[in-house]
């Protein structure tokens, strides 16, 4: 049996995403907004859980997923002082005295250890307890799957929504696509006995240029990655010989579309912040707005299972719709004083020309500019999405002249 063969078995086996929707309307302006990649000190980020908790929740996120790597934050996890003070490189204030400025001299839990001060973390139980409301914020159980391949090459999955933690795969003698396949099979186990959904996205393919556009089209249990992620080491744009991660969403599409037949991916925007204290401080790049009918973790996942979900890196949409039957696909941002938004539909055609540049994988059939842009796409095309960029520089860049974007889900697919 040939691995496409293989693949393609498991995809039909295992809950992975969406059916397409044949005509949809979303006014996405009350959708909820969440951050799904964050770091904290219980593994490699430099602040408390609870202090990164409240940046967002303090700037109108409704959830927010701490994905430290391998580890949920339960039980008893001590730290060292002096280990914290380390992560902080030395800039700016030290999230200790952050920290009971925030909370109060009472609020950290201080335990020597031997001759060692050291600090017990709150856990994701506590956290819930201090920060979450009914309709307004959430915290996602969620980790960071940090699994290793052949030459120690990453394949970071993060897993959302999950009943417990969820065992990395490290295997130098395996391929990054059989670890890709092994990981998102083991996650869709554990959602399996649990009976809980648990939606796992495919992060920074381009992180130490680690996962191809291949690898994400042929593993099709795997239908999600990120499109963006804030991490400013993650060659966002590719280089002069490999593609950006814009370019591997197209080149994954055509090929499970056209050859697999298989789910497109879905793109999701993240932080995947571990820096808070100065320097690439990294909170706020990017994350998902999500049409879930309420607050909770099943409800998210359900809603992303759907497609219901769009992506940014500071772009508010106000509207998505697309009518199966005509073909037409509506996008409309909010209105801002000053802002100019470009809208691109971008696709690859059945017949492609792998090798053209402009009519081969990718193909932008429409690049339009104001607050919302409508386009009929055509009976050929294997799919259709929309990269809309505003004429805003980002705030806070991850990489030069970033532009503040969003993306909405490829439709039009069969
Ligand atoms: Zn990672
Ligand atoms: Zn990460």
């Amino acid at each position: 049996m040939t691995k496409q063969v293989i693949y393609h078995l498991l995809a039909v086996a295992l809950p992975i995403c969406a059916t397409p929707l044949s005509a949809f309307d979303y006014d996405t302006s009350n959708w909820f907004k969440g951050n799904t990649h964050t770091h904290s000190l219980w593994s490699d980020g430099n602040d408390f859980p609870e202090m990164i908790i409240d940046w967002y929740k303090s700037r109108d996120y409704d959830f927010l997923a701490l994905t430290d790597h391998n580890v949920l934050q339960v039980g008893e996890k001590w730290m060292d002082l002096e280990a914290i003070k380390k992560r902080q490189r030395a800039i700016g204030r030290d999230a200790v005295s952050k920290c009971e400025a925030r909370f109060g001299k009472d609020w950290i839990q201080w335990k020597t250890q031997g001759d060692k001060k050291g600090i017990i973390l709150k856990t994701l139980d506590h956290c819930r307890e201090q920060f979450e409301e009914p309709g307004k914020f959430y915290l996602l159980p969620a980790e960071e799957v940090s699994n290793g391949a052949k030459d120690k090459a990453p394949v970071h999955i993060n897993a959302l929504n999950i009943p417990k933690v969820i065992p990395a795969v490290k295997d130098g003698t395996a391929s990054v696509a059989e670890v890709m396949e092994r990981s998102f099979a083991m996650i869709a186990e554990v959602e399996k006995e649990s009976g809980q959904p648990i939606l796992a996205h495919l992060n920074h393919p381009n992180f130490q240029w680690a996962v191809t556009a291949d690898d994400l089209a042929k593993v099709a249990i795997g239908g999600y990655f990120e499109i963006y992620n804030g991490h400013p080491g993650i060659n966002h744009l590719g280089d002069d010989t490999r593609p950006g991660d814009e370019r591997i969403w197209d080149i994954a599409n055509t090929i499970r579309i056209a050859e697999m037949e298989t789910t497109p991916l879905m793109g999701v925007a993240t932080d995947d912040s571990h820096t808070y204290h100065g320097g690439d401080v990294s909170p706020g790049r990017g994350w998902v707005v999500v049409g879930a009918d309420k607050l909770g973790g099943d409800a998210i996942v359900e809603a992303m299972r759907e497609g219901k979900f769009y992506a940014s890196s500071g772009i508010e949409l106000g509207r998505i719709a697309f009518d199966k039957d005509s073909g037409l696909l509506t996008v409309a941002a909010k209105p801002e004083e000053g802002v100019e938004y470009t809208f691109e539909f971008i696709g690859t055609r059945k017949g492609y020309d792998a090798s053209a540049a402009d009519t081969g994988i990718g193909e932008v059939f429409l690049s339009s500019t104001g607050n919302s842009a409508a386009f009929q796409i055509p009976g050929d095309a294997l799919y259709m999405r929309v990269t809309v960029t505003s004429s805003k520089r980002h705030p806070n860049p991850s990489y030069t002249d970033q532009k503040e974007q969003a993306w909405i889900q490829p439709v039009g697919w069969k």
